[in-house]
């Protein structure tokens, strides 16, 4: 809803965000959702989904970053990486940062908000193109029925478990996801607000403890998301990838990186009490 010059985002459960607008860009309904980009003073490009912030200009690297490089460089030699969602593609943008990446496929439902973020947000979108990178416009969950096994690192990318998200915090999908990952792979999924969704957050790390024999939670600020402390759940086969940080990668690639470095990598395994309950399902 743009009231006037403000857009704000109804956070449910008698919250609000609010951000002042310059402009409207793109407003339109597309087969899936309803799709928002803004020009906002504070926070530069703001691209909605269904009237909910998905990434803003000023803080898409916190998130873009945590959800690639903990992953990445947990992982000895990261090649085939599966994108879940992703559609404005900043998660694409910083995987082929690595240079051992062979190939990127990325699943987004819809396609308009590719094509979107291209023409309005070339900042988030500009790896799309890359050849590495192959876009399949498709459901996330009926790809993962179907695809051939041999990835390294899947990543999911969605909007919250509503709407075209839903079918993507369940234990089936996951075990889909699971049948196609390499036996030293590795799953991350963003994992909702600890403040503002504690029960999605609960929900997605039960269900992914009825597929993952090691399920572990990582967290980082995202201001303009609904209670900013936002969630990341990491899972593997084994035990290894969480007690594997190629250090010698981190300092030989030296990339151009805004949040994200070798601390951040152990901190934001350290959770708050609530938030180790939630995860843990204490
Ligand atoms: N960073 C944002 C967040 O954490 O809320 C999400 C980024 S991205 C915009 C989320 C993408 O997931 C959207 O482009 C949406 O179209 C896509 N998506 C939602 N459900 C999907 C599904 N079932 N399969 C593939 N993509 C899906």
């Amino acid at each position: 809803m743009a009231g006037g010059t403000w857009f704000t985002e109804d956070q449910r459960e008698g919250l609000e965000l609010s951000m002042q607008i310059k402009e409207t860009l793109v407003s339109k309904q597309t087969p899936f959702q309803k799709l928002d980009i803004y020009d906002t003073y504070k926070y530069g490009k703001l691209l909605t989904l269904d009237d909910l912030v998905m990434t803003t200009e000023q803080d898409e690297f916190v998130y873009h970053e945590l959800i690639t490089h903990v992953p990445l460089f947990s992982h000895k030699n990261p090649e085939n990486v599966l994108i879940i969602g992703g559609g404005d593609g900043g998660t694409a943008r910083e995987i082929v940062k690595h240079p051992s990446i062979k190939t990127v496929d990325m699943v987004e439902i819809d396609e308009q908000v590719v094509r979107m973020s291209q023409q309005y947000m070339p900042f988030l979108a500009q790896e799309l193109t890359n050849p590495k990178v192959h876009l399949f416009f498709q459901d996330g969950v009926e790809f993962v029925k179907n695809a051939a096994s041999g990835y390294d690192v899947i990543i999911i990318d969605s909007t919250d478990p509503i709407g075209p998200g839903e079918g993507l915090l369940n234990t089936e999908f996951y075990r889909n996801c699971s049948k196609i990952l390499n036996a030293d792979g590795i799953i991350v999924s963003q994992a909702e607000s600890l403040f503002n969704n504690p029960d999605w957050v609960k929900q997605i790390f039960a269900k992914m403890r009825n597929v993952f024999p090691v399920v572990q939670a990582y967290d980082g600020t995202i201001p303009t998301y609904p209670g900013a402390l936002w969630c990341f759940a990491f899972c593997c086969k084994t035990p290894e990838p969480l007690d594997f940080f190629d250090a010698e990668r981190f300092n030989r690639l030296n990339l151009d990186l805004k949040y994200y470095n070798k601390d951040i990598h152990r901190a934001c395994f350290a959770l708050p009490e609530f938030a180790k309950k939630l995860c843990n399902g204490d």
